[in-house]
């Protein structure tokens, strides 16, 4: 069940995070483990497991991620040095937590294209 991840804990307050913004439908929390400068995770509140599993009453919710990350990149001090935004799927995406996040990542240049 979604709602059982690591990331539903912490949406719940179940468990400590570094949160960075937070309000009635997105949380959002410094990376454990770090693959850049900021990396920050944004997610909905609303469990949905993987973005195959969003629906199109999500449309609004999921733009939200991105506008908090934008929001979050000014806050932190690269948005206009830029930054990368990544949402991982399913075991090919290298996806590990199945609830939906956003990966915000800056603060040194991102190399293109991944691994
Ligand atoms: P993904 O591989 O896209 O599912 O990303 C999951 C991310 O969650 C990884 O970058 C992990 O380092 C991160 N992560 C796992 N557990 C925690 C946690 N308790 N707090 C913060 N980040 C976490």
């Amino acid at each position: 069940m979604p709602e059982d991840t690591v990331f539903g804990k912490i949406a719940r307050g179940e468990l400590p995070a570094d949160i960075v913004y937070a309000d009635d439908d997105l949380v959002a929390f410094r990376d454990l483990s770090p693959q850049a400068p900021t990396h920050v995770l944004v997610i909905p509140r609303k469990p949905i497991a993987t973005l195959n599993d969003a629906g199109p009453e999500d449309a609004e919710l999921i733009g939200r991620l991105f506008l908090a990350a934008a929001k979050i990149a000014q806050q932190e001090g690269f948005a206009e040095d830029g930054y990368r935004t990544v949402v991982n799927c399913n075991a090919n995406g290298g996806q590990t937590v199945f609830h939906l996040h956003l990966h915000l990542l800056g603060g040194r240049p991102l190399h293109w294209p991944p691994g």
